[in-house]
C-alpha cells in the first residue's frame, strides 16, 4: 500500500535551490536508504516530508498514512545529549507532536511512552538521567521517543553517527526488527554497503535524484559501472 507520493518536489534555502524535480513513492513496508555526499539535500527532503519546512514546488500526498504517524529520529547534531531529562521524559516528549491542545500528558500517553520503552528494553532506564548514559543507550531513547505513539513509518537521519561499531550493528538490528514488524523505514546513510543487506530500495540524491529503484537494481547497476 502506498503511504506517501512526492512528485516533482524542489525545495530551496532563501532562493538557492537544495531539491529539485524529485519524485518518488514509499510504500507500507518498505525500507529505503537515502545515500548520497554532504549538502546533497537529504536531511531538507526528510524536513520537507514532515512538515517542518516549505516546500516551494511540487506536492506531498500523505496517500496512506497521517503526518503525525512518521516518527523521526534527527541527526545528532540537532539534539542536545545533555539535556537535564529522566529517559522516560525524553521518551515521552516524542508525544508532543500528537497532544494538540492538552496541557498535560494523559494515561494513553504515559502507557504509550512505557510500551516505547519496553520495546526497546530500555524500561528499567526510565528514571535515570539521559545525560549520564552511553551514547549508544542515549540512541536507543531517542529512538524509543521517535515511536512513542501511533508511528507506522520512521525517519532516521544518520543514527549511528558517533557510536562504536558494536552498538552500530546492535542498533542496526534493532531498526532491521522493527521493519519486520512491519513499520516502514527511511534511512539516511554514508554506509549503503551495510544498509543494504536490510533495505529493499535505495535513493542516491545529489540535489536530485541520481538513482531510486530497488536494490537489486542498485546493485545491478554498480557492476556495469565496475
Ligand atoms: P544533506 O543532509 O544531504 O547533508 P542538507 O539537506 O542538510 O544536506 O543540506 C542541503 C543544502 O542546504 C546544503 O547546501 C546546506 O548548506 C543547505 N542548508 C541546510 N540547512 C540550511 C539552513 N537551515 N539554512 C540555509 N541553508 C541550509
Amino acid at each position: 500500500m502506498e503511504l506517501i507520493n512526492i512528485k516533482n518536489l524542489s525545495m530551496n534555502y532563501s532562493g538557492v535551490s537544495v531539491l529539485k524535480n524529485v519524485s518518488f513513492t514509499i510504500e507500507s513496508g518498505d525500507y529505503l536508504v537515502i545515500i548520497g555526499g554532504n549538502g546533497s539535500g537529504k536531511t531538507t527532503l526528510m524536513k520537507g516530508i514532515l512538515g517542518l519546512k516549505n516546500v516551494e514546488e511540487g506536492f506531498i500526498e500523505y496517500t496512506g498514512i497521517k503526518k503525525v504517524q512518521i516518527g523521526y529520529l534527527p541527526q545528532t547534531t540537532e539534539i542536545s545529549k545533555g539535556f537535564p531529562a529522566s529517559v522516560y521524559e525524553v521518551v515521552i516528549s516524542g508525544m508532543l507532536s500528537n497532544i494538540g491542545n492538552r496541557t498535560f500528558y494523559n494515561s494513553d500517553d504515559k502507557r504509550l511512552a512505557k510500551e516505547s520503552m519496553d520495546r526497546l528494553g530500555i524500561g528499567h532506564l526510565a528514571k535515570k538521567s539521559f545525560r549520564e548514559l552511553s551514547g549508544g543507550q542515549q540512541q536507543r531513547v531517542l529512538l524509543a521517543r521517535a515511536l512513542c505513539g501511533d508511528r507506522e513509518l520512521l525517519f532516521l537521519d544518520e543514527p549511528v553517527t558517533g557510536l562504536d561499531p558494536e552498538i552500530t550493528e546492535e542498533f542496526y538490528s534493532i531498526i532491521k526488527a522493527l521493519n519486520d514488524s512491519g513499520k516502514t523505514i527511511v534511512h539516511i546513510s554514508h554506509d549503503v554497503d551495510r544498509v543494504l543487506n536490510d533495505a529493499n530500495k535505495v535513493m542516491k540524491l545529489k540535489n536530485e535524484i541520481e538513482f531510486y529503484g530497488s536494490k537489486e537494481d542498485w546493485m545491478n547497476r554498480n557492476f556495469k559501472e565496475n
